[in-house]
């Protein structure tokens, strides 16, 4: 099979040489893919416009000793609302460095790939902040990595109260007792507890009903972002733009 076609979406680019592009796709069948598109940045290039992060489209491929060859790219949707827009982009971009992370190649990825289907859609018309930390709890438990949430990780006994704290190490929520055997674990509310809980199980197409505060939002992405981390076993870069880009609002 030296040729081949997939359906893919455009996780990674960078540029190459004078005109080229070095590409990484998320694909549905094939999993990761590294691709060169040859002569892209070209003014008269046929791929020009198509050979950019987020492009979800059909690839036709040539199988190469490292990297595949770009021969043909027909674009089904390039997500403008998130293109014009720096606070969706950001969003998109670290949900992009996640998806890089933890997708492999030569394998179905199709679960990973729809996921990040759905949550472009979703960041290029809801809260982004909002979707964001759905994606994060739905990739841990699409990957099998869901945190224990139901009881305390540590001692078993009910989460009560309305502190709790949860813990990258151990992987799951920890009751106000046992909150202090990790010293690096994230006080929480309860309330955010369980809206983790909600999330993992929650129907992304309503998720605009979700009632999520902005407290929340903040600790969830606090907990995931530490958890996924941990998981990648490297800090996500991006995540730090994201937290540059809100201080600036908060401070503007
Ligand atoms: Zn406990």
């Amino acid at each position: 099979m030296k040729h081949y076609k997939t359906e893919g979406i455009i996780i990674r680019v960078s540029d190459y040489n004078e005109a080229d592009r070095i590409v990484t796709i998320l694909t549905s069948g094939y999993g990761k893919v590294q691709a060169i598109a040859k002569g892209c940045r070209k003014p008269k290039s046929r791929k020009r416009g198509l050979i950019q992060l987020f492009t979800h489209g059909e690839f036709a491929l040539y199988k190469g000793r490292n990297l595949e060859t770009i021969t043909q790219c027909e674009g089904k949707q390039s997500f403008p609302g998130i293109r014009g827009d720096l606070d969706r982009m950001a969003y998109a971009v670290y949900m992009a460095e996640v998806l890089d992370g933890f997708a492999v190649s030569g394998e179905d990825q199709s679960e990973l790939f729809y996921l990040a289907l759905v949550c472009l859609h979703l960041l290029s018309v809801e809260d982004p902040e909002l979707v964001i930390r759905a994606f994060e709890v739905r990739i841990m438990k699409l990957l099998g990595y869901m945190p224990h949430l139901d009881d305390c990780v540590y001692c078993g006994n009910p989460l009560t109260g309305l502190q709790a704290a949860f813990s990258s190490h151990m992987g799951g929520g920890l009751c106000k007792t046992c909150s202090t055997s990790d010293p690096e674990a994230a006080v929480c509310t309860l309330g955010t507890m369980n809206m983790l809980k909600q999330l993992s199980r929650w129907d992304l197409k309503r998720l605009r009903v979700l009632k999520m505060t902005p407290k929340m939002k903040r600790e969830i992405g606090e907990i995931m972002q530490q958890y996924i981390s941990q998981r990648l076993e490297k800090r996500i870069r991006s995540a730090d733009f994201i937290q540059s880009l809100a201080s600036v609002q908060n401070n503007g």
